[in-house]
């Protein structure tokens, strides 16, 4: 029978792999309660239009990459792309405006893009995205920088550099998208096809485009920090200063636009030399105007998401050390079937006291159970025979040091491995 595969741009994440996301993780949803940052779990499926709404039905996501979909209902209904439209439905949706501002929350979710499947580009992926409600002060914008900078420091994550820009308010901004296009209108020929079309639908999408025709082509284009009005412009310049009084260094770079279109002033972006040409491993700014456009009452907001396999690649080029998981911390072997069933009921009675022990489930030989527990890579091992049980004594021993401490079989087993247990962590040195 013909084996199905998992589909292209999915990706299974394995056993030995899902210990690094777990690990990446937990850092996420410490940091994030160290600054106050509640978690929010949204659906993975939302009415159609949310997205259109919010994203904007010019953008290339809503345009192409959309999983799309009528259910059984006649509903058109879609895989969320991003992570920002649902927190702010629900936002509006729970009237969690009432709690007092700023209102913060973080989600880790799948997304879903129907894009070309290369590295760093899937068509499931997983995001880490932060969003602030109820702030329009410069210091929120950095406050959610150094938030990521911090993330990425205790990740280890080296030689990131951070863009930063203002694309102003609708109001400068329109007066920018016209000198935008009368600029590229007089070098239409040299834009690749999609650029074209961006012309007049998005024309600062075009200082985004990698192609090497329009790359050129912006050189030499109005930056939209010329155009800023008096409070846009105040506004990036508390930005500026606000990070530089924690000492967070960045880079302006006025062609960081991205690619929603929710995004008013702020804008930023962690880029990496490590990841190839998907260079950007989080993205985020503000959208002020987002709220009321979903049917709010005016709220300014910013956020942020970050891609968690982009964030992975880079920590494995940097060959960063992860936590060593444990998954088996004492494996009873046993020779005999009284011996084997001593065992078990020893395993189970430390892993009700949160001890990861194991013991034979197969039936190997004692040789074959030791080389077993040294795949699992146990910390400990003890072996039960006919005289260890006669004698109610066992030796337990530590494999990386070969230290071997005796334990008395018939009393408080779990207290005494707990005891010998937490003498090795403290050698033990720790990764982030
Ligand atoms: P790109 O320029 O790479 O297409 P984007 O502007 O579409 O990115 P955002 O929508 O801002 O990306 O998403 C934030 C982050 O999510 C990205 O920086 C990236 O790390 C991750 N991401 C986005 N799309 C994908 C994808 N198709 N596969 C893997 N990660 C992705
Ligand atoms: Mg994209």
């Amino acid at each position: 029978m013909e084996l199905i595969k998992a589909q292209r741009g999915t990706q299974d994440i394995l056993p030995g792999n899902s210990e690094r996301w777990q690990a990446v993780e937990e850092v996420m949803r410490d940091e994030a309660a160290v600054n106050g940052i509640s978690e929010i779990r949204t659906p993975v499926f939302e009415d159609t239009r949310l997205f259109q709404r919010s994203v904007g039905e010019t953008t290339d996501v809503v345009q192409k990459e959309m999983y799309t979909f009528e259910d059984k209902g006649g509903r058109s209904v879609t895989l969320k792309p991003e992570g920002t439209a649902g927190a702010v439905r629900s936002y509006l949706e729970h009237g969690l405006y009432n709690s007092p501002a700023p209102q913060k929350f973080y989600y880790l979710t799948p997304c879903y893009r129907y894009e070309k499947a290369q590295a760093g580009r899937l068509r499931e992926f997983h995001q880490f995205g932060v969003e602030l409600f109820g702030t329009s002060l410069p210091l929120a914008d950095a406050g959610l920088i150094a938030f990521a900078n911090g993330l990425f420091d205790r990740l280890c994550v080296k030689n990131l550099k951070l863009k930063i820009n203002s694309i102003g308010c609708p109001t400068c901004r329109a007066e920018y998208t016209k000198a935008l296009k009368t600029y590229f209108t007089e070098r239409k020929d040299r834009l690749c096809e999609t650029c074209r079309s961006r012309l007049d639908r998005n024309p600062m999408r075009i200082l985004d485009c990698k192609e090497p025709g329009c790359a050129e082509a912006a050189k030499g284009a109005p930056r939209i920090l010329d155009y800023l009005c008096g409070d846009c412009k105040a506004h990036f310049e508390g930005v500026k200063s606000a990070l530089d009084s924690i000492q967070i260094e960045y880079e302006v770079d006025p062609s960081i636009v991205r690619g929603l279109d929710y995004y008013t002033r702020t804008v930023f972006e962690f880029v990496s030399a490590d990841l190839g040409a998907q260079s950007t491993v989080c993205g985020g700014g503000r959208y002020d105007g987002l709220v009321e456009e979903m049917g709010g009452k005016p709220t300014p907001a910013l956020g942020f998401a970050l891609g968690i396999e982009r964030l992975l690649m880079i920590m494995e080029a940097q060959q960063i050390e992860f936590p060593e998981p444990h998954p088996c911390e004492l494996y009873i072997a046993s020779v005999g079937e009284a011996a084997r069933k001593r065992a078990f009921q020893m395993a189970c009675g430390l892993r009700e006291c949160s001890v990861a022990a194991a013991c034979d489930e197969v039936g190997r030989s004692l040789n074959a159970q030791m080389k077993y527990a040294d795949k699992l890579g146990a910390q400990f091992t003890l072996v039960l025979g006919d005289d260890e049980l006669e004698k109610g004594l066992g030796v337990v021993k530590n494999m990386k040091t070969g230290e071997k401490t005796k334990v008395n079989l018939n009393n408080d087993i779990e207290g005494q491995f707990a005891a010998i247990s937490t003498r090795a962590e403290d050698e033990e040195d720790l990764s982030f």
